[in-house]
């Protein structure tokens, strides 16, 4: 079970690629990693509501989602959550706004490719809830839903569902 059908440098059938973690052809020896990818997840608060996006596009479109995304190279997480706060919100926050709260794995389907994450959440409180969504094609709609009122069964990630649940959930 792999998601490469051929040696992406010989071609040949025959090769391994356990877990879809290294991929290695019998043939011609060529050697792939497909570690894990670093995301960030930005949990807004303001008063007793967290902030939730609604996905616009697969995997799990219409679930409850953060902002966030995955890390550029050669950025640093909280940059990375500066930038796609911006990209997402078009909000303008500073890496001080951010408070580390945890990591999670997850796993994201995209294409048909399993990427496996390692997805890196921080908290941001805001002063007022005023707040609109720039990246369209990305998010449907952002929804403020109260911690006592979350219902995790909306929210589709595997490691956002487990977050919230731990630290926001009243
Ligand atoms: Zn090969």
């Amino acid at each position: 079970m792999s998601f490469f059908k051929f040696c992406p440098s010989c071609a040949s059938t025959h090769f391994s690629f356990p877990d879809n973690r290294r991929f290695l052809c019998d043939d011609c020896g060529f050697t792939y990693y497909h570690n894990i990818a670093a995301a960030v997840a930005i949990v807004f608060t303001f008063e007793d509501k967290v902030l939730f996006t609604v996905r616009n596009i697969d995997p799990d479109k219409g679930k409850w989602d953060l902002p966030g995304g995955f890390i550029d190279p050669n950025e640093t997480a909280e940059e990375a959550a500066c930038r796609e706060i911006k990209e997402e919100l078009g909000l303008e926050i500073s890496t001080s706004d951010l408070k580390y709260i945890t990591t999670s794995p997850n796993n994201y389907l995209y294409k048909n490719v399993p990427y496996r994450t390692m997805d890196i959440f921080y908290e941001c409180k805001l002063t007022s809830d005023v707040i609109s969504v720039e990246a369209e094609d990305e998010i449907q709609e952002l929804i403020w839903v109260k911690r006592n009122e979350i219902d995790l069964n909306q929210i589709g990630f595997f490691s956002i569902r487990k977050v919230i649940g731990e630290k926001y959930l009243y």
